[in-house]
């Protein structure tokens, strides 16, 4: 009788997999946090067949030639050692390249990410808290809870430029420790005006730090680094993620050698891995390349601005980075006009995100990648369409 004895082990096997999942459920609510358990997985849409616009990368790849010279340099690394701890000579190099001031030395991370944690960790004290204008870069928020510290957020002004007043009355009221200040913002794409940010230096004084992102510095053209001697309050924390290199997850930071020192604690201390340290110390031997690609992706970034600047409903708002945030506005002001044309164009295979619903200020908002010249054009001609499919 096989097929009896088939559904007795299937009612067995049923019968001990759902003691196991209650097993692990009981696990799970004892010991994993509550809020941790609260919390959603970081999105990423899946973008098989679409063409990408949604995640601030890069499109071009490296030319052949530096393909080859990665490949050897990647090839002879002692992939059987530990990375050196003090990664000087990738250090030094990123110095150099990116005009860290004498006597300000660098922090490394797996990504800019990593940074943000280490500084979260490092500032937690019990009632600590943390200040962002918002809408803001989302890593912010999640690092700060991670670390059991308070969110503040501050609204910009509806121009998305910050809102002076607002900022200066929070640190008063708040004295936060950790203040950030995306230069420039993510998701919104403008510089703040300097001015604003100076104030806000002098008015957190020795009670915290503002940390100033540039994560679009080489779009941006325009950075805070060479003011870290003006500054014993300011981190200034950068990646090479938006130049075109996000695959080799690598940050830096500087800041006030004596608070660098504290935050080197936290860190993990092998968190940059040999092949990150040896392609990029041989890519930077080629830092042109990504300069000439920065520049192609700025001009690309006026065109597109200009083409879409001209389709009826759609706002575009200035940019200093590699992406656009543009707002569709339906005549008859729908709120959900932007969650259509995002789906619009999902089903014309182009992904860009969908920033609606991420804060008040940024409704039907759709934040957009600056790409190479075809793909600009493959998104102007679905965004025409899907405007006109969503219009009727
Ligand atoms: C993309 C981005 C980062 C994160 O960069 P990684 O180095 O890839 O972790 C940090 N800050 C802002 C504002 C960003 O947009």
């Amino acid at each position: 009788m096989p097929n009896v004895s088939n559904s007795t082990n299937e009612f067995a096997t049923n019968i001990a997999t759902n003691i196991v999942t209650n097993i692990v459920t009981n696990i799970v609510n004892k010991i994993i946090r509550p809020d941790v358990q609260a919390l959603h997985a970081y999105p990423v849409q899946d973008a098989k067949g679409f063409i990408k616009l949604d995640a601030m990368e890069n499109p071009f790849l490296l030319p052949p030639e530096l393909q080859d010279a990665l490949a050897q340099r990647i090839a002879k690394t002692a992939l059987n050692r530990y990375p050196v701890p003090s990664y000087a000579a990738l250090k030094t190099s990123l110095s150099t390249h990116f005009g860290v001031p004498e006597g300000f030395e660098l922090s490394l991370g797996n990504g800019s990410d990593e940074l943000i944690s280490m500084i979260s960790i490092a500032c937690a004290k019990p009632g600590a808290k943390v200040l962002a204008p918002m809408p803001g870069f989302v890593m912010y928020e999640l690092a700060a809870k991670l670390a059991h510290m308070e969110f503040v957020g501050v609204p910009l002004n509806p121009d998305f430029t910050l809102d002076r007043a607002a900022m200066l009355a929070a640190i008063v009221e708040h004295r936060p420790a950790m203040i950030y200040l995306a230069y420039p913002n993510n998701p919104t794409g403008g510089l703040y005006d300097v001015a604003d940010m100076e104030a806000i230096l002098h008015a957190v004084g020795d009670t915290g730090i503002v940390i100033v992102d540039e994560a679009y510095q080489p779009f941006a053209q325009v950075s805070m680094m060479a003011r870290l001697p003006e500054f014993s309050n300011m981190v200034v924390m950068r990646t090479v993620s938006k130049l075109g290199l996000a695959g080799v997850r690598l940050g830096y930071m500087s800041c006030a050698p004596a608070l660098l020192q504290e935050f080197e604690k936290v860190r993990p201390p092998y968190n940059i891995n040999v092949l990150t340290e040896a392609a990029v110390l041989c890519l930077l031997e080629h830092a042109e390349v990504f300069e000439q690609q920065a520049a192609q992706l700025r001009a690309n970034r006026r065109e597109l601005a200009i083409q879409l600047s001209a389709l009826s409903g759609v706002e575009v708002f200035p940019s200093s980075t590699n992406f656009l945030l543009i707002r569709v506005n339906h005549p008859d002001k729908k709120d959900d006009f932007g969650d259509q044309v995002f789906i619009k164009l999902r089903e014309q295979k182009i992904l860009v995100k969908n920033v609606g619903r991420m804060h008040y200020l940024l409704k039907n908002c759709l934040r957009v990648n600056v790409s190479t010249l075809e793909e600009n054009a493959a998104l102007l001609k679905a965004l025409q369409c899907g405007l006109g499919d969503a219009l009727k």
